[in-house]
């Protein structure tokens, strides 16, 4: 009886694993072809400096229309090709996609705009993600400072000193760096002094739920004072309502994002944002 239960278990075990990797070898096929094709693009949504309401920057995200399957989030597929090494294709891609653009917005007069760009931990240390840049930078004509890197603080774990070298010399170079999705990670504030971060990015979950006399509403004007202290500037996203922007508006929030103040856009209409808005924050 015993002897079955575990080759049960065992067969089950091996079928869903196997299930696993025949998706995850189709979706590298997949990823394959797409790029090839030239299916990947990136959105831009704007990062605004709350207290002038001016725009700070753009956010670059990555965005994959598949011709069957519609539009297919960053999130189903990013995680995967960590994994299979896809994903410095993809970091290559979004760097040539995000820089060419920022060239062009240099060119019609705002090169006071920050363009933001995820970067995945594992581009981070497996490749010469410095010399990459560099080149871009010169092909482009644009500054470091007009440059900042989000990275997820939970990608730091796997190799903390190698990550913390890389980032250094980028930072070093001129280029901000953003720790993103802050406060979801476990270690945030034992390596935050370590990390060499102008920048961090409150997650949205903190955002969410965030009302007026809210317990939310205390923890995220602790959270900027915190970034504060540190001598860090402090971005919200995912602000979805006036009264949460009229929050970080009091808390002294640095920047913020999200769909009240606009949803990401492609290139074409960012610049009827940028229109809109009275002028690009310049620099301080
Ligand atoms: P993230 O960097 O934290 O990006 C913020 C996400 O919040 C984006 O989702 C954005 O579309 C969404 N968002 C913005 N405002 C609001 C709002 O008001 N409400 C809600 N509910 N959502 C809002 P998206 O585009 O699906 O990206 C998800 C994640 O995928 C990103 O999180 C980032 O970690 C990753 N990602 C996106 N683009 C790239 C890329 O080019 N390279 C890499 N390595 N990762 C990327
Ligand atoms: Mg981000
Ligand atoms: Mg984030
Ligand atoms: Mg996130």
């Amino acid at each position: 009886h015993m002897k079955n239960k575990g080759k049960n278990g065992y067969t089950f075990y091996e079928n869903k694993m196997g299930k696993r990797i025949l998706e995850n070898a189709f979706m590298v096929n997949q990823i394959r072809k797409a790029i090839e094709k030239e299916q990947f693009s990136l959105h831009y949504q704007p990062i605004i400096d709350i207290e002038s309401n001016t725009i700070y920057g753009a956010e670059a995200l990555i965005r994959w229309f598949h011709p069957e399957r519609g539009y297919i989030p960053p999130m189903d597929y990013i995680p995967l090709i960590e994994e299979t090494g896809q994903i410095f294709d993809i970091t290559s891609l979004v760097l040539q996609i995000g820089f060419k653009q920022k060239m062009i917005w240099n060119e019609k007069g705002y090169s006071n705009l920050k363009l933001s760009l995820n970067i995945s931990s594992k581009s981070l240390v497996n490749r010469n993600i410095n010399d990459e840049i560099e080149g871009l930078l010169k092909r482009y004509n644009i500054k470091p400072n007009e440059i900042i890197l989000e990275i997820t603080e939970t990608s730091f774990m796997d190799n903390i000193d190698n990550s913390i070298n890389v980032l250094t010399k980028l930072e070093k170079s001129g280029i901000g760096i953003s720790l993103d999705d802050f406060g979801t990670g476990y270690s945030s504030l034992a390596q935050l002094k370590r990390l060499p971060v102008h920048n961090v990015k409150m997650d949205r979950e903190f955002i969410r739920t965030m009302k007026r006399h809210s317990e939310e509403e205390v923890i995220v004007k602790s959270i900027i004072e915190l970034a504060h202290t540190l001598g860090l500037k402090i971005t919200a996203e995912g602000i979805e309502t006036e009264e949460q922007k009229n929050i970080l508006l009091e808390g002294r929030c640095d920047y913020g994002q999200g769909y009240y103040l606009s949803k990401p856009v492609e290139a074409s209409s960012f610049e009827g944002i940028l229109l809109n808005y009275k002028k690009v924050t310049s620099y301080e």
